[in-house]
C-alpha cells in the first residue's frame, strides 16, 4: 500500500513511522479495525525491545515455518486487516510459492472490511481469496468469537495454518482441531506465541519478505532435508532464547545507553 507521508528521508525512525502511516491508511480504508491500531502499538513496543531487527532466532523459525509449509498437504495462510495492510504483496507471493491459499479471518468482522481486504489482496495479485461470505463455511466449535467461522475448503481442511498477528484463543482452538500452527508475533510471551508449533518473533514487515525468500530457496530442497529442518526446531527453546535475547540486550543497554545514539535508522538490517 502506498502511503503519502511527510516524514523526512533522514528521520532516524523513518521506517517505523512509515509502517505506522501504512496502518493508519489501512484504518482509513476500512482494512484495519480500530483495535488493530492498538495491537500494532503493542507490536511496536516489542519491536523496540528486540532492536527492530530480524534476529537469528527469528530467521531459524522462519526457515522451519517455510519448510513446514512446503511439506504440508493443505497449507493455508490466514489474513487479517493488519497483515493485509502491511504486507499484501508478500502474502500473495508466499501463497503462490507454497500453494497455500489466503483466507480472510477477522475478529471484528464487517462486510465493508471484508470487501476492502479483498480489494487490497486482488490489487496485490491474489487470484483467489477464501473465507469470504459467499464461500462455504464450517465452524470451529472451541471458539465463540467471529473467528469461529472458517472456509470449508480452507482452514477447516488445512493441516498447516499460518496465523500472523493472532489472538491466543484462536491459536488454542486451531491446535485442538489438530492443526500445525505457525505464528508471527513480536511478543514471545503471548498466548499465541506459546501455543503455536512454530513462532516467528519478528515484525511481519520483515518476516514475510524473508519467508518468501526462503520459500524460493527451500522449494528446491529434497523432502528429507525439509523434514529435518522442522524436526530439529524446538519452539519452547526458541521462545526462551528470544526472551533471553531481549533481557541481555536490555542488560547491555543499561550499562551503556549511548550506543542508541549511534544507532542506524530502525529497520536497517545488519548483513
Ligand atoms: P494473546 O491473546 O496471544 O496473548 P494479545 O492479547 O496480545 O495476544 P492481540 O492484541 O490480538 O493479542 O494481538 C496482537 C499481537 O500481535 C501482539 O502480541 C503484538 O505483539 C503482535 N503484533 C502487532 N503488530 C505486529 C507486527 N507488525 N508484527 C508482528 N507482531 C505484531
Amino acid at each position: 500500500m502506498t502511503v503519502e507521508t511527510e516524514i523526512p528521508a533522514d528521520h532516524p525512525r523513518k521506517v517505523s513511522l512509515l509502517i505506522r502511516d501504512t496502518i493508519i491508511a489501512g484504518h482509513t480504508d476500512h482494512v484495519v479495525a480500530t483495535a488493530g491500531l492498538l495491537a500494532h502499538g503493542r507490536g511496536e513496543a516489542f519491536d523496540y525491545l528486540i532492536g527492530e531487527q530480524t534476529t537469528q532466532l527469528a530467521e531459524k523459525a522462519i526457515k522451519a515455518a517455510v519448510a513446514s509449509l512446503l511439506l504440508a498437504r493443505h497449507p493455508v495462510i490466514s489474513v487479517n486487516g493488519n497483515t493485509c495492510s502491511l504486507v499484501p504483496n508478500d502474502l500473495v507471493a508466499l501463497s503462490e510459492i507454497t500453494r497455500a491459499p489466503l483466507e480472510i479471518n477477522l475478529f471484528y468482522y464487517r462486510e465493508d472490511r471484508e470487501d476492502a481486504i479483498i480489494r487490497v489482496l486482488r490489487t496485490a495479485g491474489a487470484k483467489a481469496v477464501l473465507g469470504t461470505r459467499d464461500r462455504p463455511s464450517a465452524t470451529i466449535p472451541e471458539l465463540s468469537s467471529n473467528r469461529r467461522k472458517v472456509d470449508s475448503e480452507g482452514i477447516w481442511a488445512a493441516d498447516v495454518v499460518v496465523v500472523p498477528l493472532e489472538d491466543g484463543d484462536r491459536t488454542e482452538a486451531l491446535k485442538s482441531e489438530g492443526k500445525f500452527v505457525v505464528a508471527i508475533d513480536l511478543n514471545p510471551m503471548s498466548r499465541t506465541a506459546i501455543y503455536a508449533d512454530i513462532t516467528i518473533v519478528d515484525n511481519v514487515v520483515r518476516a514475510l519478505p524473508l519467508m518468501v525468500k526462503y520459500a524460493l530457496k527451500l522449494k528446491k530442497k529434497p523432502k528429507r532435508e525439509l523434514q529435518e529442518i522442522v524436526r530439529s526446531f524446538n519452539n519452547d527453546q526458541n521462545l526462551g532464547q528470544s526472551i533471553r535475547f531481549i533481557t541481555s540486550r536490555l542488560e547491555e543497554l543499561s550499562r551503556d545507553i549511548s550506543v542508541l545514539r549511534q544507532k542506524k535508522p530502525a529497520g536497517v538490517r545488519e548483513s
